[in-house]
């Protein structure tokens, strides 16, 4: 009894011993997932080279992912390296490998097929899966019409695992997967007519819509469902519990919210619609005037890709657009502007667009030194649109408002004051539309976003755009109207 006892007694103090020596021996040897990043300061992730998630454009590395983990690398102090995978079978093989990327961001669904292969963080975007057809097709309304379609989409995807499942449902349903390809490769194969349907996420047709006029949503395969970034499923939950707590403030701070406005908001302003009209005259329009707008743009140390957005939003590209009040051309100038820019024909695009460019400059130049780049763009736009007085008077608003008076985003929301009474009755130049710069500015800055992803390195070949290095521009008219003397 008694050695019984004294045995069990000896057991249970070696017993506690080796835990304790685990115990410690472990926190010694083994720093946590997080820790161990921090010790290195470098941050690896795996990402898709893809529009909606990480690309190169003139200024560097950009993306919605890219942009969004840059900013938690930030707040950690870590140093970002981006890798890009061929495929998401590679990428989801690339996490779990040892010494592989801390984590994934590549607008990933978190499917159950996944569950093996990766630990999910909270979803950062809502997205739905859709069907996508090309537009004069007979469009499908619902699964059993997928039967008998060439269909096409990304190998390893929670799309072909939704399709995986469908098919034991319908087994007739077939369907192809290519690790060859993006989703901008097979919507433009939709466009084509090359396949029937492809299945893409919301998020993605909604950044890729502008590209292929013919791509038309047929239905919603399921519900909505949320993209997280994926760590390697062995790990412990360190990194993961970081990752949520700064997704957590980034939505609690706005911050996420403003980068999706960024990356997805013209979808708000074009419309599915406006999406694809605007896909057809970047197609059929925007390569008559390219040339001018380069031109001009070199001339005036503008970025064309603005001047283009400013012709987008004057006259759809369309040299002899004219309006009741006067103003005419391509980049509807006003007689006296044109006068004042050297222009003799305002229906001549070259002329029109060059006068638009000279008269951008100069109504940049007359704004005050203190507002600086890249919000001086977005103030002379303003000022092109409803006079430089005018944008004066919302400026002074704002600073009795306690806001700053050199930022557009404050001063944006001043400006729809000029048209109520009890505040324009207080300013020097009185009622304007002050609605009217903020949806000006808003939509040249939509089209100017697009025509920057559509002119992408990536998407354009070797044809990188050759522009300058700063933003804004233009002009217009009855500004000058309105615009007293500077
Ligand atoms: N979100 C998709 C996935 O998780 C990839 C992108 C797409 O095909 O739209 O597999």
């Amino acid at each position: 009894m008694f050695a019984q006892s004294a045995f069990r007694a000896r057991c249970m103090r070696w017993l506690s011993a080796i835990g304790i020596l685990l115990l410690f021996g472990g926190c010694a040897e083994e720093p946590s997932t997080l820790e161990r990043i921090q010790a290195e300061g470098v941050l690896r992730v795996i990402t898709r080279n893809s529009p909606a998630t990480y690309f190169q454009d003139r200024n560097g590395e950009t993306g919605f992912e890219y942009e969004l983990v840059k900013r938690f690398a930030n707040d950690l102090g870590l140093e970002l390296k981006i890798e890009t995978a061929d495929n998401l079978d590679e990428l989801f093989a690339s996490l779990s490998k040892a010494n592989g990327p801390a984590l994934a961001a590549a607008g990933l669904v978190e499917s159950t097929g996944r569950r093996t292969q990766a630990r999910f963080s909270l979803p950062y975007l809502e997205v739905t899966p859709q069907v996508i057809y090309r537009n004069g097709e007979r469009r499908p309304t619902r699964p059993q019409d997928l039967i008998g379609k060439r269909i096409l989409v990304l190998k390893g995807s929670s799309h072909a695992e939704q399709l995986a499942d469908l098919k034991v449902e319908l087994p007739e349903l077939n369907y192809e997967e290519s690790a060859a390809v993006e989703v901008v490769d097979l919507l433009r194969m939709v466009d084509e007519g090359q396949i029937d349907l492809t299945l893409v996420d919301s998020n993605e047709l909604a950044m890729n819509q502008v590209y292929f006029p013919n791509v038309r949503t047929a239905f919603d395969l399921g519900d909505s469902l949320g993209l997280g970034w994926a760590v390697a499923p062995g790990e412990d939950n360190s990194l993961l519990d970081e990752i949520n707590a700064f997704l957590l403030r980034a939505e609690q701070n706005g911050s996420l919210k403003r980068l999706k406005q960024r990356y997805y908001g013209h979808v708000d302003v074009l419309g599915y619609v406006g999406a694809y009209t605007f896909a057809k005259h970047l197609q059929q329009r925007l390569p008559r005037y390219e040339k001018h707008f380069r031109q001009a743009a070199q001339s005036n140390s503008l970025d064309w890709r603005l001047l283009a957005a400013m012709g987008y939003q004057e006259s759809l590209w369309q040299p002899t657009a004219t309006s009741k009040t006067g103003v005419r051309g391509l980049m509807m100038l006003t007689l006296r502007t044109a006068q004042a820019m050297g222009v003799s024909n305002r229906l001549d695009p070259k002329q029109s667009i060059d006068g638009g460019a000279k008269y951008i400059v100069r109504v940049k130049e007359r704004l005050p030194d203190s507002i600086e780049e890249p919000d001086r763009t977005w103030f002379a736009l303003a000022a092109y649109n409803v006079g430089g007085g005018h944008l004066e008077d919302a400026r002074k608003l704002t600073e009795a408002e306690g806001l700053n008076p050199n930022k557009w985003l404050d001063v944006q929301k001043i400006l729809p004051r000029l048209a109520e009474k009890q505040w324009y009755s207080k300013t020097r130049y009185g009622y304007a539309r002050g609605g009217e710069p903020v949806h000006f500015v808003r939509n040249i800055r939509r089209y100017y976003d697009i025509l920057t992803w559509v002119t992408q390195p990536q998407l354009e070949g070797s044809q990188v755009a050759a522009s300058g290095t700063h933003l804004p521009g233009i002009n217009k008219t009855q500004l000058l109207e309105d615009t007293p003397p500077l």
